[in-house]
């Protein structure tokens, strides 16, 4: 897929003190994308009043490039102990994206320039372990792999991981250009996993991201380079031929990976899931959309979280944990939520 380029850049003043906001502000000044100057990331606003659609897509198309001042890391559970931000938001357009809902008006991508310092503070964070191992999510406010060909942030990340003794990184991504990626001398402490999904919700709900057959080809390049490898089936939906799609999906994975018998593949299986504020926000901006937002049929798990009722829950657990097995005997499914 077409790597993605901002229509407009906003550049943090502060941010300039820094060797990669200085060689970015000079390639988007010499391919003409228009820059403006700002005092901080956090408060960036749209130059006029705009509906939501026009505003979601506004957020989408501009890049912001900022300094991260909080380096106390947050809990990442259950994927990780930390969550490591080294951009936030992501120029992909899922309609179901929890991350965009949380953002609210702020999706506007983010990247943040002071690596040296995030990695100092990863430091300090491996050593509150006391000698545990300590695992930190790359992907917990952003896909780093979508701006990799602007930052080169995750090539740096990787080879510092590579040198913790006790400090492991965990990527999840929906996008294929890997390729910088693949040469590096990881020493297995960094774990990719590919978001898939059947053809069905990728062609549906995940627009702007790489096709299924991208991903797989990236996720199989993956493998070859030695990482340890991993995929995120998410979110799982139940429609008409959801079974038959989701075993397609898995011939198609098992016929194109390296190594379909490895023995430290992962699978992680999330349900669709919403809440009254995200149905309220992907109406407001996906007024056609065919995701189902039906509170009626769905299971109210409290604070305004809705999932699957049990029954569908099960079958859904059950069918691609059953599949899984068979089709990819040595892997693991570590959690279905
Ligand atoms: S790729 Fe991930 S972070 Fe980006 S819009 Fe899709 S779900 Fe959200």
């Amino acid at each position: 897929m077409k790597k993605f380029e901002p229509k407009r850049v906003l550049i943090e003043h502060d941010a300039l003190n820094y060797k990669l906001a200085q060689e970015l502000e000079k390639k988007f000044k010499d391919t003409g994308i228009p820059i403006d100057y700002i005092e901080s990331h956090n408060r960036v606003r749209a130059e006029k009043e705009m509906n939501p659609i026009e505003l979601f897509n506004w957020n989408k198309e501009t890049l912001v490039i900022g300094v991260k001042k909080t380096l106390n890391f947050k809990s990442c559970q259950p994927s990780a102990d930390y969550r490591l931000v080294t951009s936030t938001s992501c120029p992909a357009k899922c309609e179901y994206c929890y991350l965009a809902k949380n953002l609210g008006s702020a999706a506007y991508l983010r990247i943040y320039v002071n690596l040296k310092e995030i990695l100092k503070a990863v430091k300090k964070h491996i050593r509150k372990g006391r000698g545990e191992i300590i695992t930190f999510e790359a992907s917990s406010s952003s896909d780093p792999v979508a701006v990799e060909h602007l930052t080169g942030s995750l090539a740096k990340i990787i080879k510092y991981f590579a040198k913790q003794d006790r400090g492991r990184l965990r990527v999840v991504t929906k996008f294929s250009n890997v390729d910088s990626l693949l040469d590096i001398k990881h020493n297995n402490h960094t774990r990719f996993r590919f978001s898939l999904n059947s053809s069905y919700v990728i062609k549906n709900f995940e627009h702007l991201t790489s096709t299924l057959d991208e991903r797989i080809t990236a996720a199989s390049k993956i493998q070859q380079a030695g990482y340890p490898l991993g995929f995120i089936l998410a979110p799982l939906m139940i429609y008409d031929g959801w079974q038959e799609d989701y075993l397609d999906l898995l011939t198609e994975l098992k016929a194109r990976l390296v190594n379909p018998a490895a023995s430290n593949l992962t699978f992680e299986l999330i349900m669709h899931r919403f809440s009254t504020r995200s149905k309220n926000l992907i109406e407001n901006r996906f007024p056609n959309t065919k995701l189902k937002l039906d509170k009626e049929k769905y299971h109210h798990k409290g604070f305004g979280k809705y999932v699957y009722p049990p029954q569908q829950a099960e079958e859904l657990k059950e069918y691609l944990t059953k599949k899984i097995n068979e089709f990819f005997p040595q892997a693991e499914v570590e959690y279905f939520t």
